[in-house]
């Protein structure tokens, strides 16, 4: 049985970057149904061998605008329904937003697991946000650089310690 993990987060915190490098050259496709779920992409994930469907739910950056809010709602909601794991993406460097803890709240109360991931942690500049991201109340921040390719060990063992 395949598992899928949904990549969840505020804009620009890095969801795509990271949905990318988990599905490498294999990008499956691109769901272009109208509405809320012509945001969103899904591929095949893999990390060390170990393969997964994952779900980013992107585009919301292009099209900000007054009911960013409820296109969110309904695409998290979506990706939750669907997902075995959670990842919620925080950007380090930009620090704590009442964005990120209105996906933490709303993580917290929902029934699948969820992974706090804090991207963007290569470099010292990361320090201060990591420490910062405790207080999301969703445990330890697992610190990976979507970009750079560092902490996919730790996130790997976090996506099988959930299934
Ligand atoms: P999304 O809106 O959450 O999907 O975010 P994107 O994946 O589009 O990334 C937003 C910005 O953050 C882009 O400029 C990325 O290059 C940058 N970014 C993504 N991952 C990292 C990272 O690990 N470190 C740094 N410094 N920047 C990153
Ligand atoms: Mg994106």
């Amino acid at each position: 049985m395949t598992i899928t993990v949904a990549i969840l987060g505020r804009p620009n915190v890095g969801k795509s970057t990271l949905f990318n490098r988990l599905v490498g050259q294999k990008l499956a496709l691109v769901d272009d149904t109208p509405g809320v779920t012509r945001d969103r992409r899904e591929g095949e994930g893999n990390l060390f061998g170990f393969t997964f469907r994952v779900i980013d739910t992107a585009g919301l950056e292009e099209r900000f605008d007054a009911s960013l809010e409820g296109r969110m709602r309904v695409q998290t909601e979506r990706a939750l329904e669907e997902a075995d794991i959670t990842l919620l993406v925080i950007d380090v460097r930009a620090g704590l937003t009442p964005l990120d803890e209105h996906f933490a709240n709303w993580l917290r109360r929902s029934n699948k697991p969820v992974a706090l991931v804090a991207n963007k942690c290569e470099g010292r500049a990361a320090e201060a946000g990591l420490a910062e991201a405790y207080a999301l109340g969703l445990g330890e921040p697992i610190p990976i650089s979507a970009e750079h390719g560092l902490g996919m060990s730790d996130l790997f063992h976090t996506i099988q310690a959930a299934i």
